[in-house]
């Protein structure tokens, strides 16, 4: 049995036309860090990421992207995949 993919949709993303904009890209910090930093092996990876997220402007929008788009790997907006999927969880159960 296959398990049925629930989309998470969001206002806070913006989205133009049919596009979704990813511009807030350009403003994360992120961009002066080495990209294998998002993508740590371990908590305390995890935790150095996490740190550099707390300080960036476009959290909420990455965060975002990354349930909407449905990422897997890595730590968004702050969040390690273990909790985005709680977050997801969360809100196809309701509970925001
Ligand atoms: S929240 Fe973290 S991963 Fe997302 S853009 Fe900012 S620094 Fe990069």
């Amino acid at each position: 049995m296959t398990k049925s993919r629930t989309r998470v949709e969001t206002p806070l993303l913006p989205i133009i036309g049919n596009f979704r904009t990813t511009q807030w890209m350009d403003l994360g910090l992120c961009r002066d860090n080495a990209p294998e930093v998002f993508f740590p092996s371990d908590g305390a990876g995890v935790e150095k990421a996490r740190k550099i997220c707390g300080g960036c402007e476009v959290k909420d929008l990455c965060l975002e992207y990354a349930l909407v788009e449905e990422i897997e790997h890595g730590v968004w907006g702050g969040a390690s995949e273990r909790e985005r999927r709680r977050i997801k969880k969360r809100r196809r159960d309701g509970a925001f």
